[in-house]
């Protein structure tokens, strides 16, 4: 019998030790990804070896020269070779040294990396010598003796050839054109930070250095003449500590823009313990203060220097020292995040609110008081309506206006729909996104539109002094006294955030979708309530219906332009925030559904942006609460009607059975009222009147359709006061 032939096995690959240039070479890709990280690591020595001027040339965005002098305590001749082998430094002898380690370098592999992937050439000189010495470099090793030559103070080193044997990465290189602009970026990163030392960066064959900096005891300084006027101008202050060791121990100061600043992205510098480092973290966490705080959509700049004890931070978690952990992280950087809102929040209030008497309180935030007006309506309500707060509930665990919210809650996580959908809009959000939106033209032109009708000082150097009636706040503007409408103030406030905010808002989450054709439907009853007829209702129906359909062939737009987001079941589950801590009264849900579909003209697009932010401005006005005002008149209403024995008698109370007179009150209701005209005029105090001041670019019209009314002159009341 034959055997079959068994299956050719395969021998096991022999394992062997690979060529140490070969490894070099491999690690050397690895710290050196980019010519910017050459550059980091030279000027980084430079900075180690206590250099008070550093300049860098470079020639073809880094790949034919990067050339980077310096006036620092240059290098022994003695350890010139050795000075390029792997694992060579002065500044580590012991691991434990890590924990204190304060120069940037100290895994002695920058120079290595750069002579197996480069050519390599040092000119130095030390103190006290009559002549430098220069040497090349290949694959770690001296090429030639050192030459004698002479030389200025200092180092410099030059790279040449920068991967030279690395194809593939010369050719992506070869054709990206930003590896220049990188390393200015770089330099003027390292210029901000350390101020006492003078930086240049210049292009081979350019006349100007594109980075040029000179020591100077001032931060401002530094940053004015690095990224200019009109980012040093818009920058505020910052500061912050914590020293309890069971938290977090840090020192941070820097500089952030305020609400001026104009940026399509972040520039955040940031340096730990004196290193340029990248937290993510951090700065996801100040853009999202940017964002919650102020009405633009701009992006910041930020400068921030932070101290900890070297044993909290851990430098060695990266090859190129990019990153680095650090104990506490999260503390410190919730910490960082909320000085940085109130500084921004306070800075826009000091900024324009110098008559300002009654300081405002953010952290009562108004939602929580709505959440109260929110509960369901007792019953035996007197309301005709159908409480709205039984379809339509915020939810009171995801208060809008706490950063929290916005951080831990993004609701671009709960989108109920197919997840493909999902990342194919947001990948179009992301292509679209500041640029394109910005450039909407007839978004433009409504904004000028309201910079063009810009009037009054009144709005924001007047002292708010009190509510007059229902609809009027009074308000002292110089020696005079005023009479502000407040639904019209904050109907256009709110017109002119959507506008500002537009395709850039974050989200109030509604707890439960609202169908649609519900609230449709409730607000065509509530138009017809006088009626008390039903014969209608099949029409109403039919009306319900279409706009319902009509909103969901839009669906995509509301949600993209203006956070109103409608699922593919025709609910509304999510509105946009206009103005932090301010969450419009969700009574007026339905009226807004049916005016989306009435009103707006969505033929057009700039009329139909235009109309769309007047209804949702609507929206959010500070209207009256929908129950009458129980401080006045309206106390009426909450009177118990009641049949029987007990009979009500032209509002004067009538006693049987000894009941005593509060009994006479739909105590809830009357409650529910009083805090929804309360937090109310919370609102119009703490959020309405400080917005204005910041935001609203008062209309013309406002001086002549009764927006604002003069009363009364203060010097005339006195003299008045001074005859009594
Ligand atoms: P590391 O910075 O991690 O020590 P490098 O390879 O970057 O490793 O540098 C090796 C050593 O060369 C440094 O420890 C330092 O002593 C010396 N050196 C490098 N650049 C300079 C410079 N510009 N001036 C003085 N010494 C330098
Ligand atoms: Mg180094």
């Amino acid at each position: 019998m034959e055997i079959e032939p068994a299956e050719e096995v395969k021998e096991p690959p022999r394992i062997h030790r690979l060529d140490e240039s070969v490894v070099n070479r491999i690690a050397a890709g690895e710290v050196i990804q980019l010519p910017v990280s050459a550059v980091k690591e030279l000027v980084e020595n430079s900075l180690d070896a206590s250099s008070t001027s550093i300049s860098v040339l470079v020639k073809d965005g880094g790949l034919k020269l990067i050339q980077v002098s310096d006036d620092g305590h240059g290098i022994r001749y003695e350890d010139l070779p050795i000075l390029c082998e792997r694992h060579t430094t002065s500044k580590l002898s012991k691991y434990e040294d890590l924990q204190s380690i304060k120069s940037m370098g100290f895994r002695g592999e920058a120079l290595a990396s750069m002579t197996y992937v480069g050519h390599v050439t040092v000119t130095t000189i030390t103190r006290g010598q009559l002549h430098g010495y220069r040497v090349s470099y290949r694959d770690g090793v001296m090429e030639n003796e050192p030459k004698a030559c002479a030389a200025v103070k200092g180092t410099q080193i030059v790279i040449e050839n920068l991967f030279y044997n690395m194809v593939a990465r010369r050719k992506t290189l070869q054709n990206s054109a930003d590896d220049y602009t990188k390393i200015v970026d770089l330099l003027s990163r390292f210029a901000i930070h350390h101020i006492d030392v003078s930086f240049s960066c210049r292009k081979h064959g350019a006349a100007r250095a594109d980075v040029h900096s000179v020591a100077t005891p001032s931060r401002l300084n530094a940053i004015r003449s690095v990224y200019g006027l009109s980012v040093a101008q818009n920058l505020i202050k910052i500061e912050a500590s914590d020293n309890d060791p069971s938290s977090s121990v840090f020192e941070m100061d820097g500089f952030i823009s305020n609400s001026n600043y104009v940026a399509k992205k972040t520039t955040m510098v940031l340096f730990i313990n004196d290193r340029l480092v990248e937290c993510t973290a951090l700065k996801r966490a100040l853009e999202v203060v940017y964002v919650a705080t102020l009405p633009k959509a701009s992006k910041p700049f930020i400068y921030m220097s932070i101290t900890l004890p070297p044993e909290h931070v851990d430098v060695n978690v990266h090859p190129t020292k990019r990153e680095v952990s650090l104990l506490n992280q999260e503390v410190i950087v919730e910490k960082i995040q909320s000085v940085v809102e109130s500084v921004l929040r306070n800075s826009n209030e000091s900024r324009t609110f110098q008559e300002q008497t009654v300081e405002a309180t953010p952290s009562v935030p108004s939602v929580t008081n709505n959440d109260l007006h929110l509960s369901p309506s007792p019953s035996g309500s007197k309301s005709q309506r159908v409480p709205v707060n039984k379809i339509v509930r915020t939810d009171s665990s995801d208060p809008a206006g706490r950063m929290h919210a916005y951080l831990y809650k993004n609701p671009q996580k709960y989108l109920g729909r197919d997840s493909s959908l999902t990342t194919v809009r947001s990948s179009v959000r992301q292509r679209r996104n500041l640029k394109e939106t910005a450039d909407l033209t007839s978004i433009q032109e409504l904004i000028n539109d309201i910079d063009r009708k810009c009037l009054l000082d009144i709005v924001r150097q007047s002292t708010y002094i009190g509510m007059a009636d229902d609809v009027f706040a009074l308000l002292q503007h110089n020696t005079h006294l005023y009479l502000a409408n407040v639904v019209n103030l904050s109907k256009e406030l709110m017109y002119q955030q959507v506008l500002r905010r537009f395709a850039h808002f974050n989200a109030i989450q509604l707890s439960e979708p609202a169908p649609l054709q519900e609230l449709i439907m409730l607000a065509l009853k509530e138009e017809d309530s006088d009626l008390e007829s039903n014969e209608n209702d099949d029409l109403k129906k039919k009306i319900a219906e279409m706009n319902t359909q009509l909103l969901n062939q839009k669906s995509e737009m509301l949600e993209e332009y203006f956070c109103i987001f409608i699922d593919s079941d025709g609910n509304l589950s999510r509105l946009p925030i206009l103005l932090d801590q301010y969450i419009p009264d969700m009574d007026r849900v339905p009226e807004f559904v049916l005016c989306l579909g009435n009103d707006v003209e969505w033929e057009e697009e700039k009329n139909c942006f235009q109309s769309l932010a007047a209804a949702l401005g609507n929206f959010y006005a500070m209207h009256p609460p929908m129950l009458p005002n129980p401080s006045g008149k309206g106390l009426e209403f909450y009177r118990k009607r009641k049949h029987g024995k007990h009979t009500q008698d032209g509002g004067n109370s009538c006693h049987v059975d000894g009941t005593a007179e509060e009994d006479e009150f739909e105590h809830e209701l009357l409650s529910e009222a009083e805090t929804a005209w309360a937090q109310r005029e919370w609102s119009i105090q703490h959020v309405l009147f400080p917005s204005m001041r910041l935001f609203l670019k008062p209309p013309n019209s406002m001086a002549s359709n009764g927006t604002f009314v003069r009363v009364a002159s203060l010097e005339k009341l006195y003299k008045i006061f001074e005859r009594c």
